[in-house]
């Protein structure tokens, strides 16, 4: 027999901010290995420009607008997308907001809840209703499952001004290594992605800026900014069969920024 893990067909992944930035770069290397697709996020035009994107690979594709701050849109929207799909392989809990304070004196405590809301609540709502559907499907004879989410490089490294988002990327990554442990039993694995410096939506400010730029871009081995199609390798393993025996784990994609 061949060996085909990477082979996605019938396989169904749902994506969280996955219109636009990583988790686009994610669900078009999904897609492209056959996997069914369904992607979250609040902005209906963009959701409707990454689906007819997306619908070229020939794989079912669909958007929902749903907010992942909004625990009842996460509930109801998981519904909505497990009656369109009838099952859920792999969640990846991707959407984020960066907070992008002057200093740490002006993190004020409505941006502090903001980041946290969406950063830390919304992956763990996500989560915790795509893990339901999954103990319900392995005590119902069928385990497996894969539960991902993108912490980042803040979570081990010094993201000054930007406390409050560290520490939702250090929560998330924390929370998935117990996941790993609670979930094993199901066959579900849980594991983190922590990427350096990409470039999207959310680092154009940071990346635009001369000084910024001169004085990062020198720490990169790879010399270059990540690109959202950098992650869809990693998404297709984790999503995979080949992963099955890898859990607990945070994985860096940063061009060796980290090690430099
Ligand atoms: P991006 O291009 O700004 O994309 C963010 C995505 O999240 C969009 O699809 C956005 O869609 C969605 N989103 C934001 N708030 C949401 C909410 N409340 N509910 C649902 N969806 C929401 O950013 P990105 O760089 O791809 O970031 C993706 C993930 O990677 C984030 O978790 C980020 O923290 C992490 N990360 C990024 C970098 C980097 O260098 N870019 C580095 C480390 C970690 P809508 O606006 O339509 O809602």
């Amino acid at each position: 027999m061949t060996y085909t893990p990477f082979d996605l067909s019938g396989k169904v992944a749902l994506i969280t901010g996955g219109n636009r930035g990583i988790g686009l770069g994610m669900a078009e290397a999904l897609a492209q290995a056959g996997a069914d697709i369904c992607l979250w996020g609040r902005d209906e035009a963009r959701n409707t420009a990454a689906v007819e994107s997306l619908k070229i690979h020939g794989t079912r594709v669909s958007a929902q607008v749903c907010d992942v701050a909004d625990d009842s849109q996460v509930v109801d929207r998981m519904g909505d997308c497990l009656t369109e799909f009838g099952r859920i392989d792999g969640c990846f809990a991707n959407a984020g907001v960066l907070g992008g304070a002057r200093s740490f004196f002006d993190i004020s405590t409505d941006d502090w809840h903001q980041v946290l809301g969406v950063n830390l609540d919304g992956a763990f709502f996500t989560l915790k209703a795509a893990a339901a559907h999954m103990k319900e499907r392995a005590e119902s004879g069928d385990p497996g499952g894969r539960l991902i989410v993108t912490s980042s490089l803040a979570s081990i490294s010094g993201a000054a001004r930007n406390e409050h988002y560290a520490a939702t990327k250090g929560g998330v990554s924390a929370m998935m290594k117990a996941l790993s442990v609670e979930l094993a039993r199901y066959g579900v694995t849980a594991n983190a992605i922590l990427p350096g410096w990409i470039e999207t939506d959310m680092t154009e400010t940071a990346m635009s800026n001369e000084k910024f730029a001169g004085n990062v871009m020198p720490r990169i081995p790879v010399r270059r900014w990540g690109q959202p199609e950098d992650f869809g390798g990693i998404a297709i393993y984790l999503m995979s069969d080949a992963s099955a025996y890898h859990t607990g784990d945070e994985i860096l994609i940063d061009g060796g920024y980290f090690l430099f």
